[in-house]
Parts: structure tokens; sequence; C-alpha cells
């Protein structure tokens, strides 16, 4: 069976994590902070805060910007539900915004739209959490000037796009993202096995970040609120979880951060093979926003009707090529439906899970196994 997407593990990798094990600290050691350097340092982001997933950072993220009952926040249904479900955690009303038939991530028109009619009945978001989509980054020249105009915090949901460039800045450190958010799932780009990382320019988010991370405990002594009292005193301020992420899988994803220029070159090598081999086919292949470099963590085509997506699927998967739909509208989910959405609200996103297929796309997916899924697919379309 030929996967959708898998992890790539190397020697080094395992005598990173077996150094763990022989070491002192299982949690809450030397590790982390090596992770959230090497992440820092790559993206070139001033903070990050390691956490043991990213859905656990996207909660992170919407509590320290203050989301709570009566706070809005919006995002897009083509999406993984921790994108909304964030919200939800926090007690906040979640809104969406279509996205665009191309990239396949939020449509700024449609935003630019809702927003002038949220401003005439005075039910602004507070925050957008924006999705990356395939590793593809948004339009954030245009979402910057809304945002601008209409004050609302940007969460951005990169969980597919470490590695990915816009204007020649990393994702990680775009100045419009309040917070971004990466996942380190064995599916995405790299991995800690289970792992998730806020990264923010904006110190007092991080260290809110940090303490939401553990029970909402602070131990710097520069941001106490009582006299310190000695080297035992830490303070609870908030009200914060167990997210922390252990020295296992901060080694894991230290060691992994090492090679991720080879699994980044590797997926848009692959990419490109996929796109030139299919070119002749009766399908939309993945578009280039001008001026961004996709990470490439799917490579998502759509076809022609529901119809024939399904027969693909089926022909694909007795093929063993593990073919995946992402996603399903998240308002169309049976929790979402509960809270008044319904079909007809969002079409692009509607159209388009109806009729999309991603393609096994990974760094260790040899070309030999790539050729497999691309003559399965001319078969199929035949
Ligand atoms: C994978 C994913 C998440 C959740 O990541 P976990 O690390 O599994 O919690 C959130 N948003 C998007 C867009 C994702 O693809």
């Amino acid at each position: 069976m030929i996967p959708y997407g898998r992890q790539s593990i190397s020697h080094e990798d395992l005598a990173a994590v077996e150094a763990v094990l022989r070491s002192d600290w299982l949690t809450q050691g030397p590790a982390v902070s090596r992770f959230e350097a090497a992440v820092a340092d790559y993206v070139g982001a001033r903070h990050a805060v390691a956490v043991n997933s990213a859905t656990s950072a996207l909660h992170i993220a919407c509590a320290a910007l203050g989301v709570g009952p009566g706070s809005r926040v919006w995002t897009v249904p083509n999406t993984f539900v921790a994108s909304a479900n964030c919200a939800r955690y926090c007690g906040a009303e979640v809104g969406f915004v279509d996205i665009d038939a191309r990239s396949y991530c939020i449509d700024v028109a449609d935003l630019a739209r809702r927003l002038q009619a949220a401003r005439a009945v005075d039910a602004l978001p507070d925050v957008l959490v924006s999705v990356d989509f395939a590793g593809q980054p948004c339009d954030y020249a245009a979402i910057a000037d809304l945002k601008r105009e209409y004050g609302f915090r940007l969460i951005e949901d990169a969980s597919h796009a470490i590695g990915a460039t816009l204007a020649g800045a990393r994702i990680g450190a775009l100045p419009v993202a309040d917070i971004t958010v990466f996942s380190f799932h064995p599916v995405k780009i790299v991995t800690s096995a289970e792992g998730g990382m806020l990264l923010t320019a904006d110190a007092d988010l991080a260290a809110a970040a940090r303490r939401l991370r553990s029970h909402g405990i602070e131990r710097d002594p520069a941001r106490l609120t009582q006299p310190d009292q000695g080297g035992w005193y830490y303070e609870q301020q908030e009200l914060g979880w167990n997210y922390r992420i252990t020295d296992l899988q901060a080694a894991l994803g230290a060691s992994q951060i090492a090679r991720i220029d080879a699994f980044l070159e590797r997926r848009r090598a692959l990419a490109q093979r996929y796109d030139e081999a299919l070119a002749d086919l009766p399908l939309q292949r993945p578009w280039q926003r001008p001026g961004a470099l996709s990470a490439y963590h799917l490579y998502p085509i759509v076809l022609r009707d529901a119809d024939q997506r399904r027969q693909v699927y089926e022909r694909l998967r007795e093929a063993g090529i593990g073919v995946q739909v992402h996603y399903l509208p998240v308002h169309l989910q049976p929790y979402y439906r509960a809270l008044g959405f319904a079909p007809g609200q969002f079409p692009v996103a509607e159209w388009y899970a109806e009729r999309t297929l991603s393609l096994p796309l990974y760094a260790d997916l040899t070309e030999a196994a790539q050729d497999c899924v691309i003559a399965a697919m001319r078969e199929a379309l035949k």
C-alpha cells in the first residue's frame, strides 16, 4: 500500500530519541528548547513555544489572544476540524469564509464581503484562522490590508506549510500573523510523532503560550505578580492545561529539522513530476501563487465531478494507492450542522470537496512508486 503521506525516519532520528531515553530528562528538559530554537532559527521567528499537538497550539493561540464566550472566530471550511474547534474550546462562535477555486485557500474577496456585512450589524470577527492549505501560503498581502481596516487578529494555521515562503519570507515569520501554528504529525513535512508549535514576534503572547501549555503557571521572575519567595516559588496566574511536548518528541523534531530542506526539495521535485506526468489529463492540478513557494504537504487534484472522483478513488484504492480527500467541509460536519450551518453556504468549498483527491506525496516516496500512481491515474481516467 502506498499511503498519501508518511514520515521519513533516519538513523540520526533514532539516535536522538535514544539519547533522550538514556538521559535525565524525558519531558520538560533541554530537547524542548533545542527544538524551539531550531524551528525559530529556521523560519526566522522571534519566539517559538512547542506543545504536544497543533490542536493544542491552536487552542492556546485563541486563549492567548483573549478569545472567549462572546468572541467570534472565522476560518475556512476547507481545513481539518481543529482550525475551527480551537474557537469552540474557548466558548467562541465560529464563522466561515469560502475558499477560492484555484488555491483552495481563503477567498479574500469573500472575506472582504463578509467583513463589510459583519461591520454593518456590529458582528466583526475578533480572530481569523487562515489555513495555508496543502502548503500553499494564503494571499497575505490582501489579508494584511483587511486586517488593518477591520482590526481582527490573525492566527495562521500553517500545519501544512513549514518551509513555505511568500515574497521571500518564510512562513512562521510573516508580520501579518499574530501567531503561526505548525503541526508535527507524521504525515506533515517534519514530525515529532505528535507535536505542534506556536511562533510569534510578540514576547507577551509567547509568555502567555508558555504559561498556558503548563497549567497557567508562571516561573519567570520578571512576570510574577507577587514577591518572589525563592527558587521553589511559582504562580498559577490563569487556567491553563498540560499541553507539554516530551523530550523524546522534541529530540525527534529537532533531528528532523536538520533535514527539512532535503524534505522540501524532494516534495517539490515529486510535485513537479506529477505536474508534468498529469499535464494532459482532464483534471485541475495545484496552482502556484505568484511569489510563493509551497511546502507541498499535499498534492490535491480536482476531478470532473463527484461520480468521477468516487470511481478514481475506488480504482486507486484497489491498486493499493492510498488517495485521500482533504477536506470534507468543516461546516457540514454533524457537530457544526447542529450549530446551524447547512449545505450551500460555502459553495466553492463544497464544489471542491466533492471533486478532490490528494495523491501520495512524501519525502520517501520513490519515483517507481510515484510512476505506479501516475499509471493508475491514467488508467482510471481512460
Ligand atoms: C494536522 C492539522 C491540524 C492538527 O494537527 P495535530 O498536530 O494533529 O493536532 C490542524 N490544522 C490543520 C490544517 C492540519 O492539517
